[in-house]
């Protein structure tokens, strides 16, 4: 029996926030009910293709997913309990924009057995929310954060995001420190990156400048020292929990070779998925997606991954075999985001491969620079490499 996480894609917005690039926007009820008939049509359609799994995480990501009815979100993990093998004790994540659950909406989403919140706060400060683009006030976070908690909700990430056009070292430890007044379980703590097609990226001559790369630097630096002094513990280069509570379907993903699987099965608009060596992604068209997926549709669906399947029969695109080289990279350039590392010997096996022949002059050059350290069998990011660590990973790529 073999491992793997689900992703189900939940495009949908309230409104669309200043930076963001990600597959999403607002919607009609009417569509979002399509929308669910589809993705449930998907899930059942590629059960066969998973019968060998057992399925440890599901992870509804956005987009906004809990803009969705609690009752949609029931169906769906009713669709993948009924046609899946589930983990009794399987991870099971619906991130969240506060203001769009009310009490009772939380209330159904635990019922429907949603058992870790990620709720996307970004800033406790209202002006740069305002600047942002978001839907919230920190006040509608924080209703939302007790309210889950009253509602039994035991895991909850916040995301947090720095470098924001204007924002200073002081603004962002006001809210680092509010966050971690509130004790959430875990905490996402990201740097701004200005995306082409975004709105902030098309009027960024108007906004007030981000922070240079020394303050963000030692935003990074004031993260982890506040964040330790509360009891959270760095274990990927922008993510910190207390113990045990790390995201095991993030760990599936950057820990490939620990969990001697990253199978992912991707559903919905746009979702990527990694089963074996093959890697694929949704088309990003909704018309299609939806189309394809439409019940008389259904019968004339090829869901394999060969080269001439006809475009109009598949939503898969992009589908792409990975070479032992591209697995070998992303090995490295996911575990070294872990802060326990990557071991030489998981590489050996994975990859009946010396690390050594393969990454030795790469390996050489951090380890005398100190931005890798080397701990018998393990090799690591130091603090220092995590500073550059884009610099430092995309030798390994
Ligand atoms: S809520 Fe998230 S997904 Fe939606 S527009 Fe804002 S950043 Fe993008």
């Amino acid at each position: 029996m073999r491992s793997m996480g689900v992703y189900i894609h939940i495009p949908f917005c309230i409104q669309k926030c200043v930076y963001c690039d990600f597959l999403s926007g607002p919607a009609t009820r009417q569509r979002q009910q399509e929308y669910v008939d589809a993705l449930l049509r998907e899930i059942v359609w590629e059960s066969k293709h998973y019968a060998v799994y057992t399925v440890k995480t599901i992870f509804f990501g956005g987009g906004t997913p809990s803009v969705l009815e609690a009752g949609d979100i029931a169906r769906i993990l009713d669709c993948l309990r009924e046609h899946y093998r589930i983990d009794a004790d399987a991870e099971i994540t619906l991130e969240m924009n506060p203001g769009t659950a009310a009490w009772d909406k939380l209330v159904n989403f635990k019922q429907a057995g949603i058992n870790r919140f990620s709720i996307g706060l970004q800033s406790a400060d209202n002006t740069e929310l305002k600047m942002l683009g978001r839907i919230h006030t920190y006040e509608a976070f924080l209703q939302t954060y007790h309210q889950a908690r009253e509602a039994g909700f035991a895991n909850i990430n916040i995301d947090l995001m720095s470098a924001l056009p204007g924002q200073h070292i002081e603004n962002w430890v006001r809210t680092l420190e509010k966050v971690v007044a509130l004790q959430p379980e875990h905490i996402s703590a990201y740097s701004l990156i200005i995306e082409e097609g975004t709105q902030l990226y098309e009027h960024r001559d108007t906004w007030a400048p981000v922070p240079d790369e020394e303050e963000d630097r030692q935003m990074y630096q004031e993260t982890k020292r506040i964040l330790a002094e509360h009891g959270y513990r760095r274990y990927e280069i922008s993510n910190y929990a207390k113990h045990g509570f790390e995201c095991r379907h993030n760990c599936i993903y950057w820990q490939r070779g620990v969990w001697h699987t990253a199978d992912f099965a991707g559903f919905g608009l746009g979702a990527s998925s990694t089963v074996g060596n093959w890697r694929w992604e949704n088309t990003k068209e909704m018309e299609r997606y939806l189309t394809v997926f439409q019940e008389h549709n259904l019968k004339q669906y090829d869901s394999r991954l060969a080269k001439n399947i006809s475009s109009e029969r598949t939503v898969k695109e992009a589908v792409t075999r990975l070479s032992h080289l591209e697995q070998m990279a992303e090995f490295m350039f996911l575990g070294l985001r872990m802060m326990e590392g990557v071991s030489k010997q998981e590489f050996a096996d994975s990859f009946e491969a010396d690390i050594n022949e393969i990454y030795g002059s790469a390996l050489q050059k951090w380890l005398q620079m100190g931005m890798m350290a080397q701990e018998g069998d393990i090799i690591m990011l130091t603090d220092a490499g995590i500073d550059v660590s884009n610099t430092v990973l995309s030798d390994f790529v």
